[in-house]
């Protein structure tokens, strides 16, 4: 009995460290463990652990361990995960010849870990949420430095009659998987920041992943006046003065608190210009040693990389003069720089005019390697920026690309997961990177037609169920709810399509309803039908967005539409996740070359689907001809956007009526789709290996973080 009793405890103890770790993120077998402790508390509670484990006793736990199927796989999962931690990968070892080095810290506005921690927007934060986790994986030692967002972005509700609302609950950080940083008394860790004539405080938060660490700033304190502490409360809320402090809080504050907790980074990555002042304190910090200004810029340019993640314009944020000069007065009176000066470092000289300090700008001047996400993308910010390197030739502009990609097995399905453990065991985990092994393992004599299919089938049910029971409780989904929700809507035998992104009109969601009558004919096809799983925000202040979503919701409620085109609301992680695997063909419609990379399309690969897509962002380096379709032509300069718009409807339904619907419903007598099964095959084995966040951060590892002298 006292043995039992030391069991139970010390299993407790190790049940506690894993739910703080999200590892289990991307673990199945972990998530499997918490589901089944509590179902109602998992799905309620968008899948949180710390929410599962407050449900259940000492004592229930003991009872439990009586099933020894269950305390069987408890034991693997906690083992599984001990092993992950004590690994010691030697890739840094390989490249710097020393076992320890200072890490590289990234810094990040937005990190998508998972759908219980509501600390991201979209496509930015999920992919530094990817970023980290491989460079866990990898053994990379890499901090993340962020933003606690007490009530996230916001949550969308879909009204049928007026569209988006928006509600901004809180989250209380006692129920999430974040620890607070304290200091060695165990009070909490308090830094501060001056901005205009306030000392604004903030304390952090630890979030394990893996073997990396995301540190995420919080100004809800009490030190703080009482308008100081919502600062940090809302993901891109507020105007631009909310803006700007909460970059100066990420910046400046992110170095203080890596400081106060004694971490000396080696390299500052800031992803995305938001945490550009990060420059800023480290200029401070040479010069406070008596490092002459010139020399100082020189040693923060060998720590700092920079990524640019939009070749949009109002992407890149820009502050007025005057902004600047209040609130950053005091640091300049520190570099004992003028505010013109100040000024400059945000400014190319054509913009000295306007007066604007833009983040981007700050963030080339201060980086010893710059980069955009996507080879197009590359090229586009050479052109952008290339005022910045007067008299460069726009191919020697000191900006060049790394690919984004995603972290694979946190877009694995569970039923894609355990497919490919079936097949080859743990070690595709091991081989993302490999295009041989993804050859090898897509071959037929490994991976049949039939069970290729059959896992297709898994997966389209699963989302349409899925989208079933959530039209239970969202009123009027598409027009049906209820009983005939729950019959009625979508079909499994039926070509599926999802399109879920931002609503920004730079991506163009309208594209496939813009010929209402070719959609019809298209949806009405009784032998050969298709449908269409639509998900995504509009930001709170995008009309036009707002406006599309009740445009779809129209059309949802029209024949031959009804039933058949379906909202989900409230993108997330979640409702990503259950569409990247259920969908059939991954649609994606950006306005070229506005796309910067995109990555929703690459999670689809791993559960079988295939992307359908204009040629910009990734997808011009990654289709060849075999493994997707390529919407439109390419463009030439002279079109007026309606031309190129009428062009790629055009070409899209033509790809949809010609090529897409027939592929799929091509079957033999077994009823298996051979040549769409092929294509799958070629997505698999050109897109998996390529297209993840392995190889990103082993690029960014060999390019930028540690290249080799
Ligand atoms: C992957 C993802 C995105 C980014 O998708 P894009 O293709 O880059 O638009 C946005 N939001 C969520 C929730 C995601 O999972």
């Amino acid at each position: 009995m006292k043995k039992l009793n030391h069991d139970v405890k010390l299993l407790l103890k190790r049940l506690d460290t894993l739910a703080y770790n999200l590892w289990w993120s991307w673990n199945p077998p972990a998530q499997e463990i918490f589901r089944e402790f509590s179902p109602l508390t998992w799905e309620v509670t968008n899948h949180n652990p710390i929410a599962v484990r407050k449900q259940f006793s000492e004592t229930e736990l003991r009872a439990r361990l009586g099933d020894k199927d269950f305390l069987k796989r408890l034991l693997d999962v906690l083992d599984a995960f001990d092993k992950y931690m004590q690994h010691e990968p030697q890739i840094l070892a390989e490249r710097t010849g020393k076992k320890q080095t200072n890490p590289v810290a990234y810094f990040c506005a937005e990190f998508g870990i998972h759908e219980c921690l509501p600390f991201y927007s979209g496509g930015l934060g999920v992919l530094a949420g990817d970023h980290v986790k491989s460079a866990s994986d990898l053994g990379l030692p890499l901090i993340g430095v962020g933003l606690f967002y007490r009530q996230g972005y916001f949550q969308q509700h879909i009204d049928p009659n007026s569209g988006q609302h928006e509600s901004y609950p809180t989250t209380d950080p006692a129920n999430i998987p974040v620890e607070l940083v304290t200091d060695e008394s165990g009070k909490p860790l308090i830094c501060s920041v001056t901005i205009g004539n306030s000392v604004v405080h903030f304390q952090g938060w630890r979030i394990n992943v893996g073997r990396c660490r995301i540190y995420l700033l919080d100004t809800h304190v009490p030190e703080n006046e009482e308008h100081f502490r919502g600062l940090t409360a809302l993901a891109y809320g507020g105007d631009i003065n909310t803006r700007i402090r909460q970059e100066i809080v990420l910046g400046i504050g992110g170095v203080r608190l890596l400081r106060a907790m004694g971490i000396n980074p080696s390299v500052y990555h800031m992803n995305e210009g938001h945490a550009a002042f990060l420059t800023l304190e480290l200029m401070r910090e040479q010069m406070l040693k008596g490092i002459p200004k010139v020399k100082a810029k020189q040693i923060v340019r060998d720590q700092c990389i920079f990524t640019t993640h939009t070749p949009v314009p109002a992407g890149h944020d820009r502050f007025p003069a005057d902004l600047i000069e209040f609130t950053l007065r005091p640091f300049a009176d520190w570099m004992k720089i003028s505010t013109k000066e100040l000024m400059r470092c945000g400014q190319t000289y054509a913009m000295e005019d306007k007066g604007e300090f833009v983040m981007t700008v700050l963030g080339l001047k201060f980086s010893k390697y710059a980069n955009g996400v996507s080879a197009t993308h590359g090229k586009i910010s050479r052109l952008m920026w290339s005022e910045l390197y007067p008299g460069v030739k726009p191919t020697k502009i000191p900006i060049g690309h790394i690919t984004n990609g995603v972290h694979i097995p946190s877009w694995s399905m569970q039923k894609s997961w355990e497919f490919w453990e079936r097949h080859n065991s743990h070690k595709w985990k091991d081989h993302l990177n490999d295009q041989k092994f993804w050859k090898h393992v897509t071959n037929p004599k490994v991976v049949s037609d039939e069970e290729l299919w059959a896992l297709r089938y898994e997966l389209r049910r699963e989302l349409i169920e899925f989208i079933r029971e959530k039209a239970q409780n969202q009123h009027a989904f598409g027009g049906a709810s209820g009983e005939e929700a729950l019959y009625r809507l979508l079909s499994f035998d039926t070509l599926t399509i999802g399109f879920a992104r931002r609503f920004a009109p730079y991506k163009r969601a309208f594209l496939l309803f813009s010929d209402i009558v070719k959609a019809q004919e298209i949806f009405d096809d009784p032998h050969r039908p298709i449908q269409i799983v639509f998900a995504g925000k509009a930001h709170p202040r995008d009309n036009e967005g707002k406006d599309f979503l009740r445009h779809v919701m129209n059309i949802s409620r029209q024949h031959p539409f009804y039933g058949k085109v379906i909202i989900i609301e409230n993108y997330d992680m979640n409702v990503a996740r259950h569409m990247i695997a259920g969908c059939d063909v991954w649609l994606n419609t950006p306005r070229r070359p506005l796309e910067a990379s995109g990555t929703s399309g690459q999670k689809i690969t791993i559960n079988g689907g295939l992307h359908l897509s204009i040629l910009d962002g990734w997808w011009s380096e990654a289709y060849d001809g075999k493994n997707g379709w390529a919407i439109g032509e390419k463009v030439k300069n002279n079109w007026p956007p309606d031309e190129v718009d009428k062009r790629d409807a055009e070409s899209l339904y033509q790809l949809l009526s010609n090529e897409v619907v027939p592929l799929f419903y091509q079957r033999d007598k077994n009823g298996v789709p051979r040549k769409w099964i092929e294509k799958i095959r070629n997505s698999m084995r050109s897109i998996i290996p390529v297209y993840n966040t392995h190889r990103m951060v082993m690029e960014y590892t060999k390019k930028y973080y540690f290249p080799k002298k």
